[in-house]
């Protein structure tokens, strides 16, 4: 089933709930700029999301502004460096983008999904 953009895009959404714990989540890493927590819909053994802190209007990859790069390769590398603790043999990282990308939280936030064989195509 294809999800739909929130007209609510740009307000806060539940990953502000979990940055200021009113939600609890399971963390995965923790620093100034960015926070990784468990999926609580895992598709994989090791399902982790890792979001900016501040979210400055990266509601989505494609509104990323020039100033934002930074925060970009940082949500991209720590992505990497739990990928490669997590799951040792190989892992996934994902970017969903927008309705026909299946994006639900319009929050950035990067998928790194592990511990299975992963198969291609994506559905
Ligand atoms: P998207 O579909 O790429 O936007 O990913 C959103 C992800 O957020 C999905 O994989 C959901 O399972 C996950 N998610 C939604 N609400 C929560 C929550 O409260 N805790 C942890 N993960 C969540």
């Amino acid at each position: 089933m294809l999800k739909t953009a929130a007209s609510t895009e740009g307000q806060p959404t539940i990953f502000d709930k979990i940055l200021d714990k009113t939600i609890p989540s399971t963390t995965v890493h923790d620093d100034d700029l960015c926070y990784a927590f468990a999926d609580i819909n895992p598709q994989g053994p090791f399902h982790c999301l890792v979001i900016p802190k501040n979210r400055d209007g990266l509601t989505r990859l494609s509104n990323a502004r020039e100033d934002q790069k930074e925060i970009l390769g940082h949500l991209m590398y720590t992505a990497g460096q739990l990928g490669k603790a997590n799951c040792p043999e190989g892992f996934r990282t994902v970017v969903n983008e927008g309705v026909q990308g299946a994006q639900s939280v319009y929050h950035i936030h990067v998928h790194v999904i592990g511990g299975r064989q992963m198969t291609w195509p994506p559905g």
